[in-house]
């Protein structure tokens, strides 16, 4: 294997068996995203890249801990389909790949899986089932837990400091200063410049690399307290609420 590969796709079949016969990746990072119009400066596939690479460095920081799989690339974006090459998911379909990824995980032994997000479209879907996916996997397996966050509201005390406007934004500030330090090559400059008078022009590199070491950083702690068990107790709670003992 590559040294220290985190991303389960990249991985071939031997290296995942022998990775888990070892007890490493007991933890999962699944990174959602979207495919969609980052208004005229910055490029479509910003969302999914972003939550990729912040999943990535987190693991790679754990390693060999946790492993990485990106099993869609597209969102629910909808409200971003006006704008032509933006990929959308009905949220019934999107959340049924989603599960099916994370049930895979489960079945092959892994313990807790983090569903690391950066597109807010897919927050409030995933919201409103999240209970339901925990109570599922606690009744098969108590040692099981799943847990879903935006990158930027793991970090956004820290973001809030390093950014002037609104985080995460829309390709604004937040945003184009991250793909500035992490993918350039996705920031058409032209288009950014004609932009007067918008908060994407207070959009740096150096914010950028500031964001995306909080957005790290802060994932990495949330793992350890999910490894640590930390989490488990106040899941289990909110899962004890909610189950109906048998007679
Ligand atoms: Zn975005």
């Amino acid at each position: 294997m590559a040294d220290q590969e985190v991303l389960l796709g990249r991985m071939t079949r031997r290296e995942v068996r022998e990775a888990l016969a070892r007890g490493w990746f007991q933890t999962a990072i699944v990174a959602t995203g979207s495919i969609e119009q980052h208004l005229e400066h910055l490029a479509m596939d910003y969302d999914i890249s972003a939550a990729t690479w912040v999943a990535e460095q987190a693991a790679r920081r754990l390693y060999p801990q946790v492993v990485v799989a990106v099993p869609v690339s597209v969102g629910i974006s909808e409200h971003h389909m006006l704008h032509p090459g933006t990929l959308t998911a009905k949220p019934g379909s999107w959340l049924a790949v989603l599960f099916d990824a994370v049930e895979s995980l489960v079945r092959h032994g892994v313990r807790n899986v983090l569903i690391l997000n950066g597109h807010g479209g897919n927050e409030a879907p995933v919201g409103g089932i999240l209970r339901q996916w925990q109570l599922y996997f606690h009744l098969r397996n108590p040692e099981a837990s799943v847990e879903f966050h935006s990158y930027w509201d793991l970090s956004r005390a820290e973001a809030e400091q390093i950014c002037d406007t609104e985080v995460p934004g829309h390709a604004t500030e937040y945003e184009t200063s991250m793909a500035l330090a992490l993918f350039p090559e996705k920031v058409r400059h032209d288009a950014l410049d004609n932009q007067r008078e918008q908060q994407q022009l207070l959009a740096t590199a150096e914010k950028g690399a500031l964001l995306a070491e909080a957005a790290v950083a802060q994932t990495v702690a949330h793992l350890e307290a999910m490894i640590a068990g930390a989490h488990r107790e106040e899941i289990e709670r909110g899962i004890a609420e909610e189950v109906f003992p048998p007679e």
